[in-house]
């Protein structure tokens, strides 16, 4: 019997555990949970029966301190489980479901026990440990292979297990859908299961295929991670990478959807951080005689590599991953003269971040810099006239053109735009080739895609970024809302099943709110086609419009320059300053026109409109047709981020949406990447972010397996008897058949169409299928 949590939504303080804790259970000795400044909660002891209508519960603290803990009118304070149920690897099997329970669950698994990974019904949580274990070899991946979920220790395999098999059964598309915070292991968790795939799926004929898909990751995490004072590895982007497997189930491919490459860190890295750690490998092997003709150096002498104050990670080797580096590329079967194009584009942004800038008088600026001259050289461009368009901007009104000169500052920031702008194409580009690497002949007959990709986040000054990351936290969240509440509450009704309606946090509003007509991005879109268009504009509308009107937005007291949305997970205060200009991600167009007329093909590929298709195979490249017509207004420019990103989330909620889900939710368990330390308050915080405890108490009523009846007759008429055969009504035999072999009526339900399955039954079936096979 389940003693259930009963309030709807999460559990922040200690409430009324509901109409089923029933008052009579607070009985001396025992135990129940009550807040704490620290450690979130503690535990205490009840000395003295409770009865209804007392305003205090006595208790006695495990410090030996006597408390009189007043419960009227406060709740009662939630119960602790009894000892024998602690350290459950499914917290839905707990019988008191509540925060208390889970944490302190989550904390003897992790601390006591080593255990970092534990089931919230169909999620999988995993924790950080901070240490190499050895449970990841080739040894376990077969041990998981074929096994029931229910059946094995919870593990990253058991998800990549469960998804293989379904994809398998059912024939049907699968997602692993993997969040969590910075620092959390999303993306090794992400590697572990997409090894998962490569290994029990290795395929015969396709010499290596697995080998070359995993060899996306070492290249995307050269070129899109970075240090961080979180993660010496953090990925500054996110990523949906479909694996595709043919009728056999074999590997035969893959193919990868980037999301909003953190683009700022290229040109300014915050004090500790580094910028991608391809720059590093390359200034590391600057002094190879392949890479002299770049005139590289050390990273100390680049100022988009020495922003950090420390080029260096500690037990990292630059030099050493660069050789990964070329080995990966090689591997994936792009030719070094294409790897030279690319790290050739790489010297080009780091030369021009050193190049100088010098005022002339207030207003305008000049520019004559050896770093310039490389940088030309590189990318095959003509000095002067990137010269002048560093310092100089093209104004164009309908009746004239007028030339301006730049500040100083302004011409300091056209040429980080410009870097900005090169690096994320060449990104795009490494990620078009790699997908073209891994895109193999075969039919795809089946896809697995794995997400690695940022969790919500809030800082204590959030911008665009956060904005952005944010509103994908949201619409993921409501994928998972969608999938676990709506669809399984729809199928209960249509299916005729006892099922009372739990009402559950839908957060369109709030989506509705940043995405829908009028909604925060298209007035940011509007406010970016003014010509004076400001942040301040832009967030008057955005007062003008929601104040008091949407219950999700708020004007912060005390500031005129920040907005508060109400996050599922938390409230987060938004600075308006930057949004336009993020938003635009605009470069001056004479700069891209130059690039775009460049004979160095790769660099002038990036600025067209269609680009020329090169082959990454051909090791020969010349492409005269580069030099197409200028088209002064340049569609691409015009697309802003929010729209593009909004776009490519429409995308993903579609994939996923056509897809098997499976969740994977990370946590990092303390700041200072310390093996097995629980700070328990850090924990809480992500568990109520990513909304574990929000959806403990459905997980724990729900029913995760469901088949047809024909299905059901066809898979087990192995288990039923010659008599139950000989019945002519299938329904009816499978009813028979169920009641016999499972006692306990409460752990299925016949619906119009379907049986419904509690967790582990499928799992006893297949068994008993299994030992008759
Ligand atoms: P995220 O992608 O969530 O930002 P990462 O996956 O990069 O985080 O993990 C950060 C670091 O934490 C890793 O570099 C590694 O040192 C450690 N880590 C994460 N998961 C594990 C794990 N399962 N076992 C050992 N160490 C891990
Ligand atoms: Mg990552």
């Amino acid at each position: 019997s389940c003693q259930l949590w009963s309030e709807p939504g999460s559990f922040p303080e200690a409430r009324s555990s509901g109409p089923m804790a029933l008052a009579e259970l607070y009985t001396q000795y025992n135990r129940v949970w009550i807040p704490d400044n620290e450690e979130v909660w503690q535990s205490a002891e009840i000395t003295k029966n409770y009865r209804t209508g007392d305003h205090v519960l006595h208790l006695l603290l495990e410090d030996g301190t006597e408390l009189n803990y007043p419960v009227d009118p406060a709740p009662l304070p939630p119960l602790r489980n009894p000892d024998i149920l602690v350290g459950e690897n499914d917290l839905t099997a707990l019988s008191y479901l509540h925060e208390p329970a889970v944490l302190h669950n989550l904390k003897v698994r992790f601390v006591e026990s080593k255990l970092i990974y534990t089931y919230s019904g169909i999620i999988l949580v995993a924790m950080n440990p901070y240490k190499q274990l050895p449970i990841y070899g080739d040894a376990i991946i077969h041990a998981y292979s074929g096994q029931n979920m229910g059946d094995m220790d919870p593990h990253i395999f058991a998800v990549a297990e469960e998804a293989y098999k379904q994809m398998a059964r059912n024939n049907r598309n699968q997602s692993v859908i993997v969040s969590g915070e910075s620092g959390a292991g999303k993306t090794v968790s992400a590697k572990y299961a997409m090894r998962y795939f490569a290994t029990v799926s290795k395929s015969n004929s396709n010499a290596h295929v697995e080998d070359k898909v995993l060899a996306s990751n070492p290249i995307t995490e050269a070129v899109g991670n970075a240090k961080t004072t979180r993660n010496d590895n953090s990925s500054r982007f996110g990523k949906y990478t479909e694996i595709s497997f043919d009728q056999t189930h074999q590997i035969i491919g893959a193919n990868m959807r980037t999301y909003l490459l953190e683009k700022s860190r290229v040109v300014f890295q915050s004090e500790n951080e580094r910028n991608y750690h391809i720059f590093y490998q390359l200034c590391a092997s600057a002094l190879q005689p392949e890479f002299k003709h770049l005139k590289l150096g050390h990273a100390e002498e680049f100022n988009y590599t020495r922003m950090g104050g420390n080029t260096v990670i500690e037990g990292v080797d630059d030099r050493a991953d660069m050789m990964e580096t070329q080995k990966t590329f090689t591997l994936l079967g792009l030719k070094e003269d294409f790897q030279m194009d690319v790290f050739k584009i790489l010297a080009a942004i780091l030369h021009l971040g050193n190049v100088q800038m010098t005022a002339v008088g207030d207003e305008k600026s000049s520019v004559s810099d050896k770093h310039l001259n490389i940088f030309c050289e590189l990318l095959d461009l003509d000095n002067d006239k990137v010269a002048q368009w560093l310092c100089h901007r093209k104004i164009i009104t309908t009746s004239e053109t007028v030339i301006k000169p730049m500040t100083k500052l302004q011409a300091l920031n056209a040429r980080d735009a410009l870097a900005k702008k090169i690096y994320s194409h060449l990104f795009d580009f490494i990620v078009e080739r790699i997908n073209k690497a891994l895109h193999f002949s075969g039919k795809q007959h089946t896809f697995i895609g794995v997400l690695d990709i940022y969790g919500f986040e809030t800082f204590d000054v959030n911008s665009f970024e956060q904005f952005c990351i944010n509103y994908a936290n949201e619409k993921l969240q409501q994928q998972f809302n969608l999938h676990v509440f709506k669809l399984e509450q729809e199928e209960y009704m249509k299916e005729d099943i006892p099922w009372t309606l739990i009402d559950f946090y839908d957060n369109q509003p709030v989506i509705d709110l940043i995405e829908a007509k009028m909604g925060i991005l298209e007035l940011l879109d509007e406010e970016c086609l003014l010509p004076q268009g400001t942040d301040e504009n832009w967030l008057q509308k955005l007062y003008n419009n929601y104040i008091n009107k949407n219950p999700f937005f708020q004007k912060p007291k005390m500031s005129n320059t920040s907005f508060i949305i109400q996050h599922f997970a938390d409230k987060v205060e938004y600075k308006s300053e930057g949004f336009l200009e993020k938003n635009r991600d605009t470069v001056y167009e004479v700069l891209i026109d130059i690039l775009r007329n460049s004979t160095f093909h790769l660099c002038a590929n990036f600025f067209q409109d269609h680009p020329v298709p090169i082959s990454p195979f051909r090791s020969t490249i010349t492409v005269k047709s580069a030099k197409t017509v200028v088209k002064p207004h340049n569609k691409q420019f015009r697309t802003t981020v929010g729209s593009k990103f909004r776009s490519s989330l429409y995308l993903l909620m579609e994939t996923l949406n056509a897809t098997t889900p499976h969740y994977v939710r990370c946590i990092k368990p303390n700041d200072e990447k310390l093996p097995f330390e629980f700070d328990s308050k850090r924990v809480v915080q992500q568990l109520r972010a990513c909304g574990v405890l929000e959806t403990i108490r459905i997980s724990a009523q729900s029913y995760p397996s469901r088949w047809t009846y024909i299905e059901f007759f066809s898979r087990y008429s192995i288990l039923m008897t010659q008599h139950e055969l000989s019945l002519i009504d299938k329904k009816k035999i499978c009813k028979t058949v169920l009641q016999r072999l499972i006692q306990d009526p409460n752990q299925y339900q016949f619906g119009r169409t379907k049986i419904f399955f509690r967790a582990g039954q499928v799992a006893y079936l297949e068994k008993l299928r299994s030992d008759k096979l």
